[in-house]
């Protein structure tokens, strides 16, 4: 027998990532407090630093009034999700937090699932099968190439914001359903999908278009309703949009909104609805109460505009090469993965937390910091990341980090 050795294979592949510097590490944290928190570092002596990585945009994941919803309800309800949609766990607090996501994006129709992720999988896996082909940006977000995968259906990738790309994917394959696909603001670089074009591209050639607006939700538009609303269209354009609630509503889960035959049949056929149990009622009284805190504090989508112009301003005055964005995700391009990573180091020795991202995250030669900023930021703390990040310049210029990294 020729069988390869599971254990053996594996083993290879770690030594070979570990030889390319790419293994990864998670690191705890003991506490959070707004955008600072408490680290555990791999001296085993815990550290407070300034967190510029993380995606709660509106400061909402420690917002009183949203931990006590979840406090409430985890009180009177549980603490569990206890079974799945269709069995007995669907409850009125995941009913509540539909409508009122429905209500606020101005759509008839509205479902809750356990994640981002998973939402993702559902849509493709429940609206795609052999023979039809989703056409995506080439930057999307894992989970949508993932849920073509297990919708069994083609996949083709387009360049970058290239609509007339689009366009040509989707001529070349003109049988069978097609679904276009974008993320509204892109994740790693933060630059905003050209929504109208995609929505003419899909109007032409027949094809559904969805929008993943994981980071454009809170964020952007009208009372936050995000990329969508910001590009003028609405939901005949784009009959289904991925909303997540982890992000900027600072909670967990994640919803599907758009036209209302589309999300019942989600609902009565998507696996990943389905075969998962249901988030706990908490969790959606949690999102509930972000949600309308998002609609109504505008002050939170100002102060982070504001600080988003601050810091571009402030890096333009450093010499700092920012991608171009106008979202709380201001990447840095370092190129090569040891910059990136040395440039994360020295940022950590002066107190901030910033993530390096590197392949397979982001292309080959693609490794930046992916500075993101949030409401819970003052312009201080935006300033002094700012000095730090031209001193990790600096530094990695006279090629101190060789010595000190
Ligand atoms: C984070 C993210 C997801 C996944 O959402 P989760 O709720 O974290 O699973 C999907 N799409 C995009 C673009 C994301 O950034």
């Amino acid at each position: 027998m020729a069988r390869e050795s599971l254990p053996a294979r594996i083993a290879a592949q770690r030594e070979r990532r570990a030889a390319e510097q790419r293994i990864r590490v998670r690191r705890s944290v003991l506490h959070r407090d707004g955008a600072r928190c408490e680290v555990m570092g791999a001296d085993g002596v815990p550290r407070w630093l300034l967190n510029f990585c993380g995606n709660d945009y509106l400061g909402l994941s420690q917002q009183f009034a949203v931990a006590g919803a979840l406090q409430d309800m985890a009180s009177r309800e549980g603490a569990g999700g206890v079974a799945s949609h269709l069995v007995c766990g669907h409850h009125a607090a995941h009913e509540a937090l539909e409508r009122e996501v429905a209500e606020w994006l101005g759509v008839p129709s509205a479902l809750l699932f356990g994640s981002g992720y998973l939402a993702n999988l559902a849509v493709l896996q429940a609206l795609l099968g052999k023979g039809d082909v989703c056409v995506q940006d080439r930057l999307n977000h894992a989970s949508l190439i993932d849920g073509a995968q297990l919708a069994g259906c083609a996949l083709r990738r387009y360049p970058h914001a290239d609509p007339e790309a689009a366009l040509r994917q989707l001529r070349g394959w003109p049988d069978g359903a097609a679904l276009l696909a974008t993320d509204g603001v892109f994740s790693m670089d933060g630059d905003i999908a050209p929504l109208k074009q995609l929505a003419l591209v899909a109007r032409v050639q027949r094809a559904t278009l969805y929008v993943d607006d994981a980071h454009g939700i809170g964020v952007l538009g009208e009372e936050g309703r995000g990329s969508i609303d910001d590009a003028g269209l609405d939901s005949a354009a784009v009959p289904l949009r991925l909303v997540t609630l982890g992000k900027a509503l600072g909670s967990y889960g994640a919803v599907v909104a758009g036209e209302a035959d589309l999300v019942r049949h989600l609902a009565e056929t998507a696996r990943p609805y389905i075969y998962t149990t249901a988030l706990p009622p908490a969790q959606a009284a949690a999102s509930l109460a972000a949600v309308k805190l998002a609609r109504r504090e505008h002050w939170r989508r100002e102060k982070l505009a504001a600080l988003v112009q601050r810091f571009r301003a402030g890096a333009r005055r450093h010499e700092l090469e920012l991608l171009p964005s106008d979202t709380p995700i201001q990447p840095l391009l370092c190129g090569a993965e040891a910059d990136a990573l040395a440039m994360a180091a020295a940022l950590e020795r002066q107190g901030f937390w910033v993530a390096a991202i590197r392949p397979p995250t982001v292309p080959e030669g693609s490794a930046r910091l992916r500075i993101t900023l949030s409401a819970a930021h003052t312009e201080a703390d935006v300033d002094k990341l700012l000095d730090a990040l031209a001193r990790a310049r600096d530094y990695a210029r006279a090629g101190v980090f060789a010595t000190t990294a």
